[in-house]
């Protein structure tokens, strides 16, 4: 394998994805890696390669221990920069996690200081005086105000920052950042001059990302979310270390093809009722699993005659009343649990089939099938629909992989996604 040149750290699965799909769309070839890596895992040559950790909502030196465990692996693979990925609202508390990990990293890396902004203009992620506008409205009004985990009553990145850390932030103004990448050095000097070992970056529309993305050009650890990362490759372009106009394509796939839904989101919802309409269904129903039927065993029996290169769709997509009445009956983890556990089980079913190009509809879903399948590692290829990419899976036997979060994708999703692979 040779040397990659971005390596990042990022502290939830669809995050590391939204990361990918940044850099993919900017020409770099980018690996996503489920969980800290063995040491020897192989992965395809890449220019990014992001660990998806589940580090978000763990204590603190839970976080810190995993951040240091990829970190490791992304120096052994060559990582010339490191970027640490977390969510545009700054999703975090007064323990951490955003603060230690990236103490712990720049401490890793002998770095003294290092940047942080979680701007998304395209998603309405704005930063300006260190205050973080979501939509219209400070961070602290916005809905993150009674996030069950992480919520956010302090709009100012500065203050929220500064109690995760001991160590000095500063801010680098909107004034700054406007005039350009010469003004955010300069300002960024001033900062290491009075002693901040941290700051905190204003942006409000991609061309400021842009301008902070060539100012920061030489830092080894860039923190934020997936926007900062927009101007990074273009460093790497101007260093001569990334090819021009390289076209990113996925390694071939063939098998059958099939369509695993358990997210109940409006989209998806839509997306299972069209597909329905001209393709082999099949619905889950949670009540017979919880009665012990064995509905994985009845499912992939109905699957195996109609397996071939017309997709078939499985789902538990309920609506909104339907849902209800099974989390009044079995109560919502234990519904959400047994569907997960029962779509895992489908999922290796069908690849034990012979099904190799695979679209799932729901992040928990996503994730419990690709632990399922012993899925290490993927190559990222280009969007179906904003957000969602397809990708290869690393691991033997390789499977064509689109994870959709529960709300993304047109109405035709499930179908257009097999004519758009490659
Ligand atoms: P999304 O991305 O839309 O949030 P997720 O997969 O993350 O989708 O979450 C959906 C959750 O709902 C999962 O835990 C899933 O197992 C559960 N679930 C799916 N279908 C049903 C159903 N019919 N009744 C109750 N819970 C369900």
């Amino acid at each position: 394998m040779k040397p990659i040149l971005l390596g990042s750290v990022a502290d939830d699965f669809t995050g590391a994805t939204d990361l990918a799909s940044t850099l993919v769309k900017a020409g770099m070839r980018t690996v996503q890696l489920l969980g800290v890596p063995r040491a020897d895992l192989q992965v395809p040559d890449a220019d990014a390669v992001i660990v998806a950790l589940k580090s978000r909502s763990n204590p603190a030196p839970e976080a810190v221990a995993m951040s240091l465990a990829a970190l490791d692996w992304l120096r052994r693979a060559g990582a010339r920069q490191f970027y640490f990925k977390y969510c545009s609202t700054f999703d975090s508390t007064d323990r951490g996690n955003i603060g230690p990990v990236a103490d712990a990293l720049s401490d890793a890396l002998g770095t003294d200081f290092t940047v942080f902004n979680p701007a998304f203009p395209t998603n309405k992620r704005t930063v300006y005086q260190g205050y973080l506008f979501v939509g219209d409205v400070l961070l602290s009004e916005s809905s993150m105000r009674q996030h069950p985990l992480t919520p956010m009553t302090d709009p100012s990145l500065v203050r929220v920052l500064g109690r995760q850390t001991t160590r000095k932030v500063g801010l680098v103004p909107y004034a700054a950042v406007r005039k350009g990448p010469a003004a955010i050095r300069e300002a960024i000097a001033n900062l290491r001059r009075e002693g901040c070992r941290h700051a905190v970056l204003d942006a409000i529309t991609d061309e400021d990302l842009f301008a902070l993305g060539e100012a920061c050009a030489d830092l080894a650890l860039i923190t934020g979310g997936s926007g900062m990362a927009m101007g990074l490759p273009a460093n790497f372009r101007r260093q001569g270390l990334l090819t021009e106009g390289q076209s990113i394509r996925l390694p071939e796939v063939t098998g059958h093809a099939a369509v695993l839904a358990g997210s109940c989101s409006a989209a998806t919802q839509g997306q299972v009722e069209l597909m329905k309409q001209t393709h082999d269904a099949w619905e889950i129903d949670p009540v017979a699993i919880a009665d012990g039927r064995d509905v994985a065993g009845e499912a992939l029996a109905w699957a195996t005659p109609r397996l071939g290169d017309k997709p078939i769709l499985i789902y538990s997509t309920g609506a909104p009343e339907q849902v209800a009445a099974v989390q009044e009956k079995l109560g919502r983890e234990h519904a959400g649990t047994l569907v997960e556990e029962t779509l895992a089980k489908i999922a290796k079913g069908l690849v034990s089939r012979g099904v190799r190009r695979l679209v799932v509809a729901g992040g928990e879903t996503s994730g419990a099938i690709v632990s399922a399948l012993g899925v290490e590692g993927l190559q990222i290829g280009a969007e179906i629909d904003p957000g969602v990419p397809w990708t290869a899976s690393l691991n033997e036997p390789r499977l064509a992989l689109a994870l959709k979060s529960g709300n993304f994708g047109t109405p035709d999703f499930f179908t257009k996604a097999f004519a758009k692979y490659g």
